[in-house]
């Protein structure tokens, strides 16, 4: 557990349930007081609380000690939904069919948000058989590089994990890739669909491509 629960934490959910301090404390067998003071920082809800706690707010404990109230739109699992979290401080890649609430080097981890393919992330794709051979335009020095690249289908993802000093660039089988996402470690996540121009062999994706955005 690298934190506990926070009064802000608790006031928001407890607002949207729409509970009074009185009516939470009174399922908790607390007093009003006890859950006020919770709410301004002024007092911890003892450790033999948080079970209950998280149920009459309508979360996990995880989600209750994280601070987000986390909603998975995504129960079918379906890949293309699929969110990445990266740790800013050791690169950690998670790749996550919904919305979850993970942290890594004690901090909580976003999902990444993608944009699209910009002037300097430019990324060039081409068919080799049945494979994308995806490049992007990019330096990969210690400092600046592109983390991943991965290839995303309904029911699966390539994930290609690349290095400072190597090259910017993966192969991915072609097989149900809908869309294409690569990690700058500064600049962050960037998405676009190969399949506009899956007919040519040869294709540059510009900034003006169709952008894979999030749901
Ligand atoms: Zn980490
Ligand atoms: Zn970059």
């Amino acid at each position: 557990m690298d934190q506990y629960v926070t009064g802000s934490a608790i006031r928001q959910l407890r607002e949207k349930k729409k509970l009074t301090q009185e009516a939470l404390a009174e399922k908790l067998g607390v007093s009003g007081k006890a859950v006020s003071r919770w709410e301004t920082g002024k007092g911890y809800p003892d450790i033999s609380l948080l079970g209950p706690l998280a149920e009459n707010l309508s979360v996990s404990v995880a989600e209750l000690l994280s601070g987000n109230a986390v909603e998975n739109a995504n129960v079918s699992a379906n890949m293309l939904r699929s969110e990445f979290y990266v740790c800013p401080v050791c690169g950690n890649v998670l790749c996550s069919t919904g919305e979850c609430a993970v942290s890594c080097h004690g901090v909580s981890l976003l999902p990444a948000e993608a944009e699209g393919p910009d002037d300097a992330h430019r990324v060039s794709v081409e068919v080799v058989e049945d494979e994308h051979f995806v490049a992007i335009d990019h330096p990969m020095t210690r400092d600046h590089y592109i983390s991943f690249i991965a290839g995303i289908g309904s029911d699966r993802v390539q994930l290609v994990k690349l290095y400072p000093e190597g090259n910017a660039e993966a192969r991915l089988k072609i097989n149900g890739v809908r869309r294409i996402c690569y990690y700058c470690n500064r600049d962050g996540l960037f998405s676009f669909s190969p399949l506009n121009s899956s007919l040519r062999s040869v294709r540059q994706v510009s900034a003006s491509c169709q952008v894979a955005g999030r749901p």
